[in-house]
């Protein structure tokens, strides 16, 4: 056998020969010169590779061969891992190239990380020298080098290198053959690619530093992990980096605690929220508001327990594929049972507490279920993930006909509840994905469905294709905040798995049993996730029907707190949450508290709105009002209360 001489085809159809181990930066170059300028690596049929890698094949046929510029997708997590590099050559310089220990440094969404194993710990005051030295390593525009080598001359080199860590890994590889990168003196274990050389990263930023164990295991060494972020454009990373300013400022865990909503205890746990008394009432508006829309839509309140017979979870497949997120058994009586971690084997329960007639159906049951599933520590995050948190669940059981219409009322559902918050959102029709149970029959079935219920609502959808449960296609709705950030919101999931598995019926009008179609369905999400991107979507800042606190009366002296509380009584009388403020404090300083806590309506009074029977409003986004008498601010209020603006 000859020589094979590999084959490029290039995007415009030509195709050149050359010669095998050709550098790919060589064949960038013959196209031109400007073009390697701009080149960040190379794509050889699919596959991303350096500029400074040779070009391998054994084939006969053409490789497609792509350049990579910053103006193609791949470009940015190129850019971003590389940074991690340069990053973790920096801390090794810092701390001594022997005394930092390298665990693993990717790319990530908006960014990337690099872990360590250091002899003491870090703080963000130590990442503007890290900064300073990466700037360094930049301005020497270091090449990044690729060495492929047997896997055992990597282990005697990384051993050398007491680079334990890059051991463990190199021993999960199952490849003959791996890279090590190189810039520098700086050597990583890593399939890259990486941008040509240090000099090309220009506008990053270190962001932060956190704990994170290595791989993710809490019985493993706790690391250092220091995040970061680069961009292509100065624009893009100032404009990032003002974002990050604006979700820091919207919090909702700084909120949560100002505004005393909510908190968490070590003492109680992680990710158990404790519902302040403010908290809790805008918790009630919500829950409140929630019912009586699922009320009028034709939905039935259940409640079903917290714990439950570890039988049930059997029988609904839980313990078997989400066994992970289960808390362990607790014993009863000889019985295992269960915290619950889903509320649908409930709700199956009560349906099947006796036989349904075709005439029963559609039924709907609605609960706002709490419900409990195992998080790691780690990425606990505030109210946005938490170990226990109520669902706004509900249940549809119907037929196949009526599946249709069902969904199309959720959607409906989901729409209005999202606009009554304020919200903006986006839509996803999640497909079959590639494992799954069910005829494709029936996948179609509900699929079309689903699409046809989208186009009856008028609906732009985007399609997640494979994105659906194993057990069914559902609809993803995804709303957006005030900084465009988008989260998880309604869902609606058809499912043909637990009727089969609870052997759920419906005795159809010729008599014979036949097989329900459930379909499972949020509108909101979970209470505490819904909360959280609230609370940040409008920065603390509620609209007055959500405000737990709608108003705050402010005598100037003690003289007018009597007149204070009269003014409260009658808003009370028309169910507004008032409050007033009778600490002997100057007025500026307890107009400063009711600032501070986000009080929509501050309404002051003095000598004057006594004698005269009046109070001075103050609206938080509209300023002053002037003087008004209780019955013009009743009007005023009620009216922005009943708009939910
Ligand atoms: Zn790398
Ligand atoms: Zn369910």
């Amino acid at each position: 056998m000859g020589v094979v001489m590999p084959k490029l085809r290039f995007p415009d159809g030509d195709v050149w020969e050359i010669k095998k181990g050709t550098l790919a930066s060589e064949v960038v170059r013959r196209l031109s010169e400007r073009l390697l300028k701009e080149a960040l690596c190379v794509r050889v049929d699919g596959v991303l590779q350096d500029l400074n890698a040779p070009i391998e094949t054994d084939s006969d046929s053409p490789l497609e061969f792509y350049v990579i510029t910053e103006r193609d997708a791949e470009a940015l997590s190129v850019l971003r891992h590389s940074s991690s590099h340069i990053m973790a050559d920096a801390v090794a310089r810092i701390f001594g190239r022997d005394k930092v220990k390298l665990a693993i440094g990717p790319s990530i969404e908006e960014g990337f990380y690099y872990d360590f194993d250091l002899p003491h710990s870090l703080s963000t005051d130590d990442l503007p020298k890290i900064e300073k030295e990466m700037e360094k390593i930049i301005a020497e525009n270091l090449p990044f080098t690729m060495e492929r080598m047997k896997k055992s001359d990597a282990y005697a080199l990384f051993k050398s290198l007491e680079q334990t860590y890059k051991l463990e890994l190199l021993d999960e590889i199952e490849d003959e053959m791996v890279t090590v990168y190189r810039h520098g003196e700086f050597v990583d274990l890593c399939r890259g690619p990486h941008i040509p050389s240090t000099g090309r990263l220009k506008y990053f930023k270190l962001l932060s530093v956190a704990g994170a164990y290595w791989r993710g295991d809490e019985k493993r060494q706790m690391l250092v992990r220091i995040y970061g972020t680069a961009f292509f454009k100065k624009e893009e990373l100032d404009s990032y980096l003002k974002k990050l300013e604006e979700a820091k400022a919207r919090d909702h865990r700084v909120l949560g605690k100002q505004l005393d909503y909510f908190s968490f205890n070590p003492d109680i746990g992680p990710g158990l929220v404790l519902w302040h008394p403010k908290g809790g009432m805008l918790r009630h508006i919500i829950e409140n508001f929630w019912k009586e829309e699922h009320f009028k839509r034709g939905y039935q309140l259940v409640y079903t327990p917290h714990i439950a017979s570890e039988q049930i979870y059997k029988t609904s497949g839980h313990l078997e594929k989400y066994s992970e997120f289960l808390y362990a058994p607790m014993e009863i009586e000889g019985v295992a049972y269960r915290l619950k971690p889903m509320n649908c084997p409930g709700h199956i329960a009560i349906y099947k507490s006796k036989k349904r007639s075709y005439r029963e159906l559609p039924i709907r049951y609605a609960e706002l279920g709490t419900v409990y599933r195992f998080e790691r520590s780690g990425v606990l995050a505030g109210l946005l993930r938490v170990r226990g948190f109520t669902q706004d669940d509900a249940h549809i059981f119907c037929t196949q006909e009526q599946l249709g219409d069902e969904v199309l009322s959720v959607i409906r559902l989901s729409d209005f509840m999202m606009k009554s918050f304020g919200f903006k959102y986006k839509i996803f029709l999640a497909t079959r994905p590639e494992k799954y149970i069910g005829t494709d029959e029936v996948w179609e079935r509900a699929t079309n469905a689903l699409k046809e219920a989208l186009e009856r609502f008028g609906a732009q959808y985007e399609i997640d294709p494979g994105g659906g449960v194993y057990y069914g296609p559902k609809i993803d709705i995804k709303m957006e905040d005030a900084l465009e950030r988008l989260w998880q919101g309604p869902t609606i999931q058809v499912d043909f798995n637990l009727p089969e598995r609870f052997d759920v019926n419906y005795v159809s009008p010729d008599g014979k049993e036949k097989r329900v179609v459930m379909v499972h369905r949020t509108v909101l999400g979970s209470m505490e996730r819904f909360l959280g991107v609230l609370l940040e979507h409008y920065g603390g800042l509620l609209p007055l029907w959500l405000a737990p606190v709608q108003a705050i009366v402010l005598p100037v002296k003690s003289e007018q707190n009597d007149y204070a509380r009269e003014i409260a009584q009658q808003l009370s009388d028309h169910h507004l949450r008032v409050l007033v403020n009778e600490r002997n404090d100057t007025l500026p300083a307890k107009v400063r508290d009711a600032e501070l806590e986000k009080i929509p309506y501050i309404l002051i009074v003095g000598e004057r709105e006594k004698a005269e029977n009046l109070v001075s409003v103050r609206r938080k986004t509209k300023g002053q009002l002037g003087r008004l008498s209780v019955e013009e601010l009743l009007k005023i209020m009620l009216e922005e209360e009943r708009e939910k603006k």
